[in-house]
């Protein structure tokens, strides 16, 4: 599982810690569901004409200009050598899928899709940036977002159970670059632990989960991720061990 500390290396600054936005700019009011839902138009119409928040400009702009650092195609190499079944990222920013990603969940949704609050009908826009409010859904006529999560929006029932499920099926989980704090998307991890799976985590800091992992590595995703490939590439190797010995 990756959060916004993943994709650090490719300049997208995180929310929390050092040098996050909330620690720069404040933390916004987490309520940008209900105010959307509330106005949908008028939210829009703020979007158009960059009158967002400073800190949502900033994101905005960095997530336009990045590119995958060797973290995220470290992910892909893992994949490709059986050493990785799934990723559930809680990063809106299409990296994992710019880097070859095939089993990816995006578990707060991505940038660069449209959804239907009614039917979940998604839709890509690829690099388009919408200049006016979508028209309602073609197919139930409901209100058309981003398909990125807002605070206080409920994670889509069927991304849950997509995530969940993975979960249920991992005997390691790798928690790298998340705070753990967002919920419910962290509470996976706590699930993932006390069904059994070990727990990894790669954070340069002490986040809330440390104190449960079996192997703590403080280094940055991009170093310790394009280690742990390079391990995969050079030898048939047994996870632990050599995380372990890494550290
Ligand atoms: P967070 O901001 O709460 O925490 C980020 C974590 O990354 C911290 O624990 C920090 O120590 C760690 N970190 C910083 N630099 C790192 C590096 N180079 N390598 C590894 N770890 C590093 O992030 P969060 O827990 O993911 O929660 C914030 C939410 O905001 C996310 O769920 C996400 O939806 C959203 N978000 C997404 C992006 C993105 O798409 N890139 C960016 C900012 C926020
Ligand atoms: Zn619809």
């Amino acid at each position: 599982m990756t959060g916004a500390g993943m994709s650090v290396e490719s300049g997208i600054p995180t929310f929390r810690g050092k040098d996050g936005l909330w620690t720069r700019y404040g933390q916004p009011p987490m309520d940008g569901f209900k105010r959307f839902r509330a106005d949908p138009v008028g939210w829009w119409q703020k979007q158009v004409n960059r009158q967002m928040d400073a800190h949502m400009v900033e994101l905005r702009d960095a997530l336009i200009a990045a590119e995958p650092h060797p973290g995220h195609h470290a992910l892909t190499a893992l994949e490709e050598a059986g050493a990785l079944n799934h990723v559930i990222t809680q990063n809106i920013d299409g990296l994992d899928l710019k880097a070859g990603l095939q089993n990816l969940i995006e578990i707060h949704g991505n940038r660069s899709r449209l959804r239907c609050l009614g039917c979940g009908e998604r839709e890509s826009l690829g690099d388009f940036v919408p200049v006016e409010p979508p028209e309602p859904c073609a197919e139930c006529g409901d209100t058309v977002k981003f398909d990125t999560v807002m605070f206080g929006e409920p994670i889509p029932e069927d991304t849950m159970q997509a995530a969940r499920a993975q979960i249920d099926l991992a005997t390691c989980v790798v928690a790298i670059g998340t705070s753990a704090s967002v919920r419910p998307a962290s509470g996976l991890l706590w699930i993932a632990k006390s069904q059994g799976a070990k727990l990894i985590e790669i954070n340069p800091f002490e986040t809330k989960l440390t104190s449960i992992c079996d192997v703590v590595v403080r280094a940055t995703a991009g170093e310790a991720l394009d280690q742990l490939a390079e391990i995969f590439a050079t030898s048939a190797v047994q996870v632990s061990g050599d995380i372990a010995a890494n550290e």
